[in-house]
């Protein structure tokens, strides 16, 4: 249940309420709210005087559903918005920050292609422990690097609790990788932020748990939080996962949050991804999640996924006129 409160109440006297009710206390814009687990359909009589109004949800999907908020809820970072209807913002940038000269290269390459967002990883969660795990700090550095020198924003991925704040710290955009989508010591610190969060979904998450996962950090007061679609396991082996589109559908119907769509991760070889990622823009999603690296062969994640600088121009050339089919606009 999401119950908004009298504007008036002063905020010590909501947040007094909101604990002999066992509720979140949020503030969601000019609005507070009390948030709670309840499915009652009326109200804990403690609360009625003090109610504006009050919604209930029919699953723990609340903040972030468009049952109760039919609004998208829009992630801003100065005059880029993501999730408005009218953006679709290509992230691109390789999967880790391998070295200073690999970096400058991918950034001056997502610079020229007109873009504002870089991505690439220092912390990498990655599935054997004998390969490479990410620069760690150092990475971090060479972010603030490209930030300061190309005039980019940054997303970056963090991987445990052990350099979570680093992450917050540096990142314009916190992201939370698929691997980590459960962990509830990001998910907490994430939610104390006021940083955007781009959250990956699990390949074996249902599109429930993954909104629930996003749920944790809003009920935190960080309504600053995008729900990307990296992919999930399915019984085919041919492609590295399943691009769950029908999936992407759903969350832009059921919920008000940014929706990005990351067909490098999916597909996981990259003759696939340009075709993919012209579909995932037809589809008319707020933002695409591209790998590319300036010598895919020597990459030291991902190698297989990431288009080289040509490949990476051609997909964003051929990506603005979808783009102005549905009416968005390609930053
Ligand atoms: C990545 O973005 O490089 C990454 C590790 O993605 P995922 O968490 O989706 O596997
Ligand atoms: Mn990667």
């Amino acid at each position: 249940m999401i119950i908004q409160l009298h504007p008036d109440i002063p905020q010590s006297e909501a947040e007094r309420l909101a604990r002999s009710v066992a509720a979140f206390y949020v503030h969601d814009g000019e609005k507070q709210l009390l948030v709670t687990s309840s499915s009652e359909k009326s109200l804990h009589p403690t609360l009625e005087r003090f109610a504006k109004s009050h919604w209930v949800a029919d699953s723990d999907i609340q903040l972030s559903s468009r049952s109760y908020r039919a609004e998208n809820r829009i992630t801003r970072m100065g005059d880029i918005e993501l999730g408005n209807g009218l953006n679709t913002v290509v992230i691109g940038g390789p999967c880790s920050v391998e070295n200073e000269s690999q970096i400058r290269s991918a950034a001056q390459l997502v610079k020229d292609n007109g873009l504002h967002i870089f991505r690439a990883g220092a912390f990498k969660p990655r599935t054997s422990p004998y390969t490479f795990q990410g620069l760690g700090m150092e990475g971090l550095e060479l972010l603030e690097m490209v930030r300061a020198e190309y005039g980019l924003r940054i997303i970056t991925e963090v991987k445990d609790s052990s350099h979570v704040e680093a992450v917050i710290e540096t990142a314009d955009i916190i992201q939370i990788g698929a691997k980590a989508m459960y962990d509830h010591s990001i998910l907490h610190a994430c939610g104390e932020s006021r940083k955007p969060v781009l959250i990956k979904r699990g390949f074996g998450t249902t599109l429930q748990e993954f909104a629930q996962a996003a749920e944790f950090i809003l009920s935190k007061g960080n309504m600053q939080v995008m729900l990307c679609e990296r992919g999930i396991r399915s019984f085919e082996t041919k492609t590295r996962f399943t691009l769950d589109l029908c999936g992407a559908a759903w969350l832009k119907h059921a919920c008000n949050l940014p929706i990005i769509l990351d067909p490098s991760h999916a597909m996981g070889y990259a003759y696939g991804v340009p075709d993919l990622a012209r579909a995932c823009m037809a589809m008319g999603v707020d933002g695409l999640l591209i790998e590319t690296h300036p010598e895919p062969a020597k990459a030291l994640s991902d190698a297989s996924q990431q288009l080289n600088p040509s490949e990476f121009t051609a997909l964003v050339a051929s990506l603005h006129p979808i783009a102005k089919a549905i009416d968005r606009k390609l930053i």
